[in-house]
């Protein structure tokens, strides 16, 4: 049986009806949290061996002694992540899309890329201890580590 549950309004208990479906089936379950800002099902389940892969995506990086000023770059650029203005090219990252096009445009190679951290994807093995068939939520308690990069939603 699949089952899926969706809303298009955050804080409707999505998580909470989800987790609670996976702990009361019996035999083997997969539960897939596929929020694609914020995939925090794994925050109510007991986990351990948790380890953090960093996730990057290329940004441009400016070498000013080659650059000729030409502005291609900033032209090409469709997200205005690239300011050219006479002699001053700025380029800002947070803008960026990383398409990779203001690199390959550049006629003298004054762009190249480099990683930029944009977030991590822990990968954890659930606890084979946790409760079935009951469907309470064993929620864990804060433990100051300070790693949340968004509010902890931990009591
Ligand atoms: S990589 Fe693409 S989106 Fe990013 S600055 Fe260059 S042209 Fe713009
Ligand atoms: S395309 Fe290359 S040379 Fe021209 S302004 Fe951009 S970085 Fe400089």
């Amino acid at each position: 049986m699949k089952i899926a549950v969706a809303s298009g309004k955050g804080g409707t208990g999505k998580t909470t009806i989800s987790v609670s479906l996976a702990l009361s089936a019996s035999g083997p379950t997969l539960l897939l949290d596929c929020d694609v800002e914020e995939p925090n099902a794994g925050l109510f389940l007991a986990q351990e061996n948790i380890r953090e892969i960093p996730v990057t995506v290329p940004v441009p990086v400016l070498d000013e002694g080659t650059c000729v000023k030409c502005g291609a770059c900033a032209q090409f650029c469709e997200f205005n992540a690239i300011v050219h203005m006479g002699p001053i090219v700025m380029i800002f990252p947070e803008l960026c899309h990383s398409c990779g096009g203001c690199a390959l445009v550049c006629p003298v190679n004054a762009i190249h890329e480099e990683a930029s951290r944009v977030g991590r994807l822990p990968k954890a093995r659930f606890l084979e201890s946790m409760p079935r068939g009951r469907g309470l939520l064993p929620l864990p308690s804060c433990k100051g580590c300070l790693q949340s990069e968004t509010p902890c939603p931990l009591p």
